[in-house]
């Protein structure tokens, strides 16, 4: 069953987008632009301008003796080549430069200058490609309660990881559980505050009827669906929502529900929803008196989100409109996240004393995007690692607030890792590894991705490129089309929200995954 993440229809909006963000990106880059936001629609009619004058230039230069590209004219050549097939950015950088020349024959331009160039723009590809799956840390997890056939391993190599104890049979449930921190849909948080959907699953109610049944909060306008999802979040609903903050009365009340608020309507416009998730973790680990959530967070798979945010940075898909073209400058990504983390430290104003520093935040951040499973955090299946041919099947509820369940996808035998996807395994090759290399740091070498590789080889040499190249757009083209009609939990974001593209990387990259 496909599992549609809220981040599809931002994918909509942004291949409109990315064409023109790319030009404006590089422009700005040399063109020492400034980069506040609000002026940005005001330049955009003068980047239009300039682009059409440099377009006009480059006929008439090209039909003329040889010239020397401007660094813009270069860059942009080398990116059309990319889009134009992706088996072209695995080309060496002789084969690139060579096919750069075919295409623009009058151009003088060595190999060395193409290379510098793309190395300036943070543009290198093949080997160069950062990963960052060596800044992946975790711990041993407190508290688990596994499954009866599965333990924890913890290795070198992959960090921690299930594995089977015994055989599992094809089609078996190996366990299921409910979510470690439940995420209400952000798309639905008017709804919510209107009475129209229930304060914790978000599930939208169809009457009001159900104030009769004292499913309604006695303090705010908001309602529940079941007596079960009132009972799950009653104290974390009367604390986020309507707390009276006291600053004199230290440590009781450790949560401001009127910053609440407003962060909430922040990240809705921003369209943020990890700002979101991690706030409602942090109020969860909070309330928690135990305080094995809170270890248990801090003891999954941890990576900080800037240095997820390099790999985004130095990937040429990040100039693909298909493959989450979010390009935009470091200062602006950055002046976005300590935003967010102002915002979150008026939320929980003991925060930073109580170890939540800026650092700490883009921590919280990276790892909720990384363990995330359709918004939520799972104990367990955090735990399961990537395989593009898994061998499990983690198939979520209708129901959100009924968790998931997981399958054998075939045998399993005893001592075998357990593995679930991260991508959509139908997707091409080229585009699951980077999508793997960009979320999640590393470089898959699954024998699925080894087999896929050496037959587009195979194809390449003994074919020509003709039959791969048309089999990679036409799966490009069902992977728009899927992306496109992926718009169903939310609406098409507002077009003003300027801002909001330098957020996209704060949830995944890729939207769709077959679960
Ligand atoms: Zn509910
Ligand atoms: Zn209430
Ligand atoms: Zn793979």
């Amino acid at each position: 069953m496909p599992v549609l993440h809220i981040s599809h229809n931002k994918r909509a909006v942004q291949q409109n987008e990315t064409a023109f963000e790319l030009t404006i990106s590089l422009l700005r880059k040399n063109l020492d632009f400034s980069t506040n936001y609000s002026s940005r629609s005001s330049n955009m009619e003068e980047v239009s301008q300039k682009i059409e004058v440099i377009d006009i230039n480059d006929k008439s230069k090209e039909e003329e003796g040889p010239i020397v590209p401007h660094e813009r004219q270069l860059v942009d050549g080398v990116i059309a080549l990319w889009k134009e097939d992706s088996n072209n950015e695995n080309l060496g950088m002789s084969k690139l430069h060579a096919l750069l020349r075919e295409r623009h024959p009058n151009w003088s331009v060595s190999e060395k200058r193409v290379k510098t160039l793309l190395k300036k723009f943070g543009l290198l590809q093949s080997n160069q490609q950062f990963t960052y799956a060596n800044e992946i840390k975790s711990e041993v997890t407190p508290d688990i309660v596994l499954p009866e056939k599965v333990q924890i391993v913890m290795t070198s190599k992959r960090g921690k990881g299930l594995y089977a104890k015994k055989d599992i049979a094809k089609g078996d449930l190996i366990w299921e559980e409910t979510q470690l921190f439940f995420i209400p849909p952000l798309a639905n948080v008017n709804l919510i505050k209107l009475g129209k959907a229930c304060s914790y699953c978000g599930k939208l109610l169809e009457n009001t009827k159900s104030t009769l049944r004292g499913l309604d909060c006695n303090v705010c306008s908001e309602l529940w669906c079941s007596l079960a999802c009132k009972k799950t979040e009653a104290n974390l609903h009367g604390q986020l929502k309507h707390n009276v903050y006291n600053p004199g009365k230290k440590s009781s009340k450790t949560i401001d529900s009127g910053a609440f608020l407003e962060l909430q309507d922040y990240c809705l416009t921003e369209q943020w929803n990890a700002l979101y998730a991690i706030t409602i973790i942090y109020a969860n680990i909070l309330l928690d008196k135990t305080g094995v959530k809170g270890k248990q967070f801090r003891a999954m798979a941890r990576v900080s989100q800037d240095i997820r945010y390099k790999a985004l940075n130095s990937s040429a898909g990040a100039f693909d409109s298909l493959q989450g073209g979010a390009l935009f400058v470091q200062e602006q990504q950055e002046t976005l996240w300590k935003e967010g983390y102002e915002k979150f430290l008026r939320v929980f104003p003991n925060a930073a004393s109580e170890g939540i520093d800026y650092r700490e935040f883009l921590f919280m951040m990276g790892t909720y995007n990384i363990n995330n499973l359709d918004s939520c955090i799972f104990l367990t299946q955090s735990h399961l690692n990537h395989n593009c041919d898994p061998n499990t099947s983690v198939e979520t509820q209708q129901l959100r607030t009924s968790g998931l369940k997981v399958f054998a996808a075939r045998d399993i035998r005893s001592g075998e890792e357990l593995t679930t996807t991260y991508v959509n395994p139908a997707h091409p090759v080229q585009q699951r590894q980077r999508e793997l290399r960009v979320n999640w740091g590393f470089t898959c070498a699954c024998t699925k991705c080894k087999s896929d590789l050496d037959t587009q080889h195979r194809r390449k040499s003994s074919s020509g490129q003709a039959s791969t190249r048309a089999d990679v757009r036409k799966l490009l083209a069902d992977t728009s089309k899927e992306l496109g009609e992926g718009s169903i939990e939310l609406g098409i974001p507002e077009q003003s929200g300027e801002r909001r593209k330098s957020v996209r990387f704060d949830e995944k990259v890729v939207a769709v995954e077959e679960a």
